[in-house]
């Protein structure tokens, strides 16, 4: 009997020395992400994991690359593997309705990640950025740029590119930047020479560059054979890329042709060098690193039975009712202050830059 105990004493005590201590007890975090397409989501993704490691969860990471029945079977396979919260960056924010209804039948907390899931209930909070305040950055430094490179013009020629119709950011985005160049419009400053406007005409599905790229070709090719184009309002920097192909594809950017003034978002890698090359005008900076531990507080608090901090209760309506919120501030960034904005502040090294 002795030597049965010493041998389970033995297997106890030398299972506590080789399994390691279990850092990450606080419960599982299923956390979908739309694509790995765009560098943005692949940062957001590894922020998420380390700080959530660093909390104490274990995390189940998967991205749907922008397949929408792909990212309902991600989220379903999160609950059946007993996930206790949920982070979901929708592709498209009307879909999850039933996959939600699910998650809450199980008792699983759910925070819609940078874009708003629509059309449920189930839906705790919502972690992002001040998305009317990106549009409104994004065609204040169109203007900028425009009053910089065109002083003389009037008026500039500009078009006007929106987002993935199925993204609720996407509304967001036009109509900050549409509050800005609207009263130009109106006031004959700023010249939309195709006449083509508002989200139904100028949005761009699954945020697709390269559907952008055949949009500007069009454009180009419709609309300036005599005249020349001295903007482009982008809402993300994938876009921004396609559209700045078009441009230099008919000359744009050599000779007198100058490049016109170009927009986009998130200071992606290769946004960032077109705009060190005087390709690409702006980008509007969008920390994932603080949005990932924005989204860990409110998992922790809500798993905890406290409070998130929130700080806006009133703009997200998802068609249900009005997620609770917490906004960042995004930042605008130029050839002027990239370096602060990218390099101080650890996001990137220069060298993945330059
Ligand atoms: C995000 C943007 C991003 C876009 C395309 C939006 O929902 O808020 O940061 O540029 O999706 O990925």
């Amino acid at each position: 009997m002795k030597s049965i105990l010493n041998v389970v004493a033995a297997a106890v005590l030398a299972t506590a020395f080789t399994t390691p201590v279990l850092a990450q007890d606080k419960g599982t975090v299923g956390i979908a992400m739309p694509t790995k397409s765009s560098a943005r989501w692949i940062s957001d993704g590894n922020s998420m994991v380390e700080q959530f490691n660093a909390a104490g969860y274990a995390t189940d990471l998967q991205y749907a690359e922008d397949d929408i029945p792909n990212q309902l079977a991600q989220i379903e396979n999160m609950i059946t593997k007993g996930a206790d919260a949920l982070v979901i960056a929708a592709i498209d924010g009307t879909t999850l309705s039933n996959v939600l209804a699910n998650a809450n039948a199980a008792g699983i907390k759910v925070i819609a990640y940078d874009r708003l899931i629509r059309e449920s209930e189930h839906v705790d909070y919502y972690a992002t950025f001040d998305n009317f305040k990106v549009g409104v950055q994004q065609a204040n430094t169109l203007v900028a740029g425009l009053e910089e490179r065109f002083p003389d013009v009037s008026p500039w020629n500009v078009e006007l590119f929106g987002g993935s119709p199925d993204d609720n950011n996407a509304y967001f985005f036009y109509n900050g930047a549409m509050s800005v160049l609207q009263p130009l419009i109106d006031s004959g400053k700023v010249n939309i020479a195709s006449g083509q406007m508002g989200m139904d005409t100028v949005g761009t599905l699954r945020w697709d560059g390269s559907v952008a790229q055949a949009r500007m070709d069009n454009l180009l090719s419709a609309n300036y054979t005599d005249d020349r184009v001295h903007g482009v309002l982008s809402p993300y920097d994938g876009l921004s890329i396609g559209i700045i192909s078009s441009l230099k594809g008919v000359g744009y950017g050599s000779g007198d042709l100058k490049m016109p003034i170009v927009s986009g978002q998130d200071a992606e890698i290769p946004s960032v060098k077109a705009m060190l090359r005087g390709e690409q005008y702006s980008t509007i900076f969008k920390d994932t690193r603080e949005l990932a531990r924005v989204t860990v507080g409110m998992v922790d608090a809500v798993l905890g039975g406290a409070e998130p901090e929130i700080n806006d209760t009133t703009t997200y309506d998802n068609g249900v009712k009005i997620v609770p919120s917490y906004l960042l501030e995004p930042i605008p960034v130029t050839s002027a202050n990239w370096e602060k904005a990218l390099i101080d502040s650890g996001y990137y090294t220069m060298d993945q830059i330059k």
